[in-house]
């Protein structure tokens, strides 16, 4: 949904964004969850177009539950699809599934050529894992009490095609592997009438039965992926309201002086971002509390943040966190990237928001803010892939990845507005946002961008050169 209307540009952009849902993908899924065994059902009907320009022998979907079940609880793992039909005839087509490569290949009654559109019902059933250690896989976890059901990746995702072949990542513990384009989503949810259920996009009860089901409905449009909390432990969120976007922080009865908290800080961090980047083009987002015994201590979905529960409410620490995952609502959630392939372009920018943040909005001096973007980390390239680091970096890789992508990307970006001084700088921002909006920017693009909008200067020049192994001296 359009939210409001500010700018000629962003108007333009963002109507004909929305208006193109016929080459989106749609996803109709039917899903049922046991909330004593934990057990989920899904019925996955997606309707989508060949829009490549090669011919499709085969049509792959990224499938995460099986390699997260593995990873949580080891030998859990089960086959879980059903079956695999045509939705048009109701025919049961071929399939193959690969855990490791996290993914789903079916093979449709005839090769799609350009331009083709078809339909696949996927029927799954999985146990929803159930995690020790919370952090972005879907699993189910308890606050001391109830429990609740995390699901992410619950449901087999359309594969990215690129460069003649279907995009897949082996699953990810320490950063992000999603990689998908927008589409549309309408949900049907089954589950205890006990649960309050969180979603991207919007979400009503449609019907409850005391003590037994509850039936919800779910409608997110033009949104890059969709994330279900559903909870017996969450009480009434506190809401606001920033630029016209409704604010919802969920939180237990115990976690609720930290939700009060959060949605402050995300009112705050939703209007600095709308004001210096371009309009947040969904009406809604939930920030939900949840259980932590990682080192993540938040974590993005589209349209949905989930913040871990922690005793330090200041703006200092749970604000920068909050500013943090909110401008990832920009950058991945609207401007798209292969987060495996390209991590630079929403860690890196989500970081640079966050100090942004500090320097706007809690005014933080001068001073304090160079020596906050200082890094004492050996330099290494920001423009890796998630699997390099990991090669980089062995056993500590997810400290070579932090170093990198989190500290010294940010830390590229900061200088590069010093150096391109802030009107032309969040100018750029602006118009790189509204260009890419609910696309998939690269890193090719976003240099080729930047060195265009710097006019060549050498300072920007010499940055590139320092961070960017790609443009590096040979
Ligand atoms: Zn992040």
């Amino acid at each position: 949904m359009l939210k409001r209307l500010i700018g000629v540009g962003i108007l333009l952009a963002l109507t004909c964004a929305f208006a193109r849902a016929e080459g989106r993908s749609q996803y109709t899924i039917d899903a049922t969850l046991d909330g004593q065994t934990g057990r989920l059902g899904t019925v996955t009907t997606v309707r989508f177009v060949n829009d490549s320009e090669d011919v499709w022998e085969q049509v792959c979907f990224n499938d995460y539950i099986p390699a997260v079940q593995e990873h949580v609880q080891p030998g859990a793992y089960e086959e879980r699809v059903l079956s695999v039909t045509d939705a048009g005839t109701g025919e049961a087509l071929p399939f193959t599934a690969d855990r490791d490569a996290c993914l789903i290949c079916v093979t449709p009654p005839a090769p799609l050529a350009p331009g083709d559109e078809m339909a696949l019902t996927i029927a799954c059933e999985a146990d929803v894992p159930v995690a020790e250690e919370e952090r972005f896989q879907v699993s189910s976890f308890d606050h001391r009490g109830g429990v609740t059901f995390k699901l992410c990746q619950f449901f087999p995702i359309l594969c990215v095609w690129e460069d003649g072949a279907w995009t897949s990542h082996p699953y990810d513990f320490v950063g992000e592997a999603f990689y998908s384009v927008c589409a549309d989503y309408s949900v049907t949810l089954r589950l205890p009438a006990e649960m309050t259920v969180i979603a991207s996009g919007r979400e009503e009860c449609l019907s409850s039965e005391e003590g037994g089901e509850a039936v919800w409905s779910i409608e997110a449009q033009n949104m890059r992926d969709l994330v279900i909390l559903a909870s017996s432990e969450y009480v009434e969120p506190y809401t606001g309201e920033a630029g016209g976007v409704e604010v919802r922080c969920f939180g237990t009865r115990n976690q609720r002086g930290q939700a009060k908290n959060m949605l402050q800080y995300a009112l705050d961090s939703i209007a600095l971002f709308e004001e210096l980047y371009g309009e947040y083009p969904y009406d809604q987002l939930d920030l939900c509390v949840t259980r932590m015994q990682t080192n993540a201590i938040g974590i993005e979905y589209p349209g949905l943040i989930e913040i871990w529960e922690t005793v330090n409410h200041t703006r200092n620490r749970l604000g920068v966190l909050v500013s943090h995952e909110v401008a990832h609502q920009w950058f991945y959630g609207v401007v798209g990237n292969d987060q495996y392939d390209e991590p630079f372009l929403d860690e890196s920018f989500a970081q640079f928001s966050q100090c942004v943040y500090m320097d706007k909005t809690l005014n933080w001096s001068r001073d304090s803010m160079a020596r906050y973007v200082r890094v004492n980390a050996p330099l290494l390239p920001v423009d890796l892939t998630l699997g390099d680091y990991h090669m980089l970096g062995g056993d500590d890789y997810a400290k070579t990845y932090y170093n990198a992508v989190y500290l010294h990307g940010r830390t590229f970006l900061w200088e590069v507005k010093d150096a391109m001084g802030e009107d032309a700088f969040f100018e750029m921002v602006r118009a790189w946002y509204r260009e890419n909006a609910f696309g998939v920017a690269t890193i090719d693009g976003f240099i080729s961008f930047l060195r265009e909008h710097a006019q060549g200067a050498p300072e920007v020049e010499s940055l590139l050169g320092t961070y960017f192994k790609r443009c590096a001296a040979q």
